[in-house]
């Protein structure tokens, strides 16, 4: 399908699920996989020493969401099931958003930003720089082109209740609520592009920002939130708005090994911040299944 046949049901949260494969850490020490895929949507949590019959599962191990990913999924069949019919909605004049929600671990980050994990950090193929490549796509759409859109990106970390800008040497800044109730954050940098290019090396910029220059610099990572904003102006006022939200672990405090006071604060503001969300990642591991089932539930129950 196209960019334009897509049809978006704006009164609808749409919930996907993916599943990451095992990685050589969980196969070296013999983890279990207790996830299948076993068709469109559905998901299946299975005990690990039983095995797995897909005629007589119990039911409440069966999990419905719109789409379910199965390990060998690429970041663009993902996007294209999940954030791509959106980026028609912010050229329709309106706002958007797309959440990354897991456990640390789970692919948040691979999903929305691309891979960081090595030496070549790839962005190019996350769910981030896949919607710019569109939003660029469609400005040049004859039903847009005339419109004169201007596109801006954002890029913030919110970490205990607290806004650092990415793109602006992590400076922290003030959030308020204006006179419309619409959400300020004061001096947020704003910083036009006009290719793909352009939104990848900010990005890569606002990403080694994020993660560089912190003893615990992972661990802190895993405990903010991390929001890339792509913004569509006319004549500098706003037109519509993406949000893509790479959101803190979802681990809960007390399962937390570290879970001294500032880590339990954290945690209960993660957690505040995360009730009226509902998105999946998952890892496939046994060792991972509480937070897994955690997860599935969570997303399940509010979808
Ligand atoms: P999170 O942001 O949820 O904490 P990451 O995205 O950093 O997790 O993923 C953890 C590790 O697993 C990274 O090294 C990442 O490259 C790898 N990974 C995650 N998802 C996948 C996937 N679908 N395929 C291959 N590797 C993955
Ligand atoms: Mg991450």
């Amino acid at each position: 399908e196209t960019l334009m046949d897509v049809n978006v049901e704006s009164d609808r949260i749409c919930v996907c699920v993916r599943k990451r494969p095992l990685n050589k850490k969980e196969m070296a020490k013999k983890d279990i996989d207790v996830v299948t895929i076993p068709g469109k949507g559905m998901l299946l949590f299975h005990e690990p020493k039983q095995k797995v019959d897909l005629t007589k599962y119990l039911e409440n191990q069966v999990f419905h969401f719109d789409y379910s990913f199965d390990d060998d999924a690429t970041n663009e069949l993902v996007y294209r099931f999940s954030a791509r019919p959106l980026v028609k909605t912010i050229f329709e004049g309106g706002m958007a958003t797309c959440f990354a929600y897991g456990q640390t671990g789970s692919g948040k980050t691979h999903t929305m930003g691309g891979d960081f994990s090595g030496k070549n950090q790839n962005s190019s193929k996350g769910v981030y720089a896949l919607a710019a490549q569109d939003v660029f796509t469609l400005l040049k759409h004859k039903r847009y082109s005339d419109l004169d859109l201007c596109t801006y990106v954002t890029f913030f970390e919110i970490y205990n209740g607290k806004v650092f800008d990415l793109l602006n040497k992590k400076a922290p800044l003030r959030v308020l609520e204006d006179e419309k109730q619409q959400v300020q954050v004061v001096g947020l940098k704003e910083v036009e592009v006009s290719s793909v290019d352009n939104v990848i090396k900010l990005i890569e910029k606002g990403s080694a920002c994020r993660t560089s220059g912190q003893t615990f610099a992972n661990a802190q990572s895993s405990r903010s939130h991390a929001v890339l904003q792509v913004i569509l102006r006319r004549h500098k006022c706003l037109h519509g708005k993406f949000s893509l939200v790479d959101l803190a672990g979802n681990e809960r405090g007390t399962d937390v090994s570290n879970n001294d006071r500032q880590t339990l604060v954290e945690t209960a503001e993660i957690n505040r911040s995360l009730l009226a969300l509902k998105i999946a990642m998952i890892s496939p591991g046994m060792s991972s299944c509480e937070y897994t089932l955690n997860t599935l539930r969570y997303a399940y129950r509010y979808g």
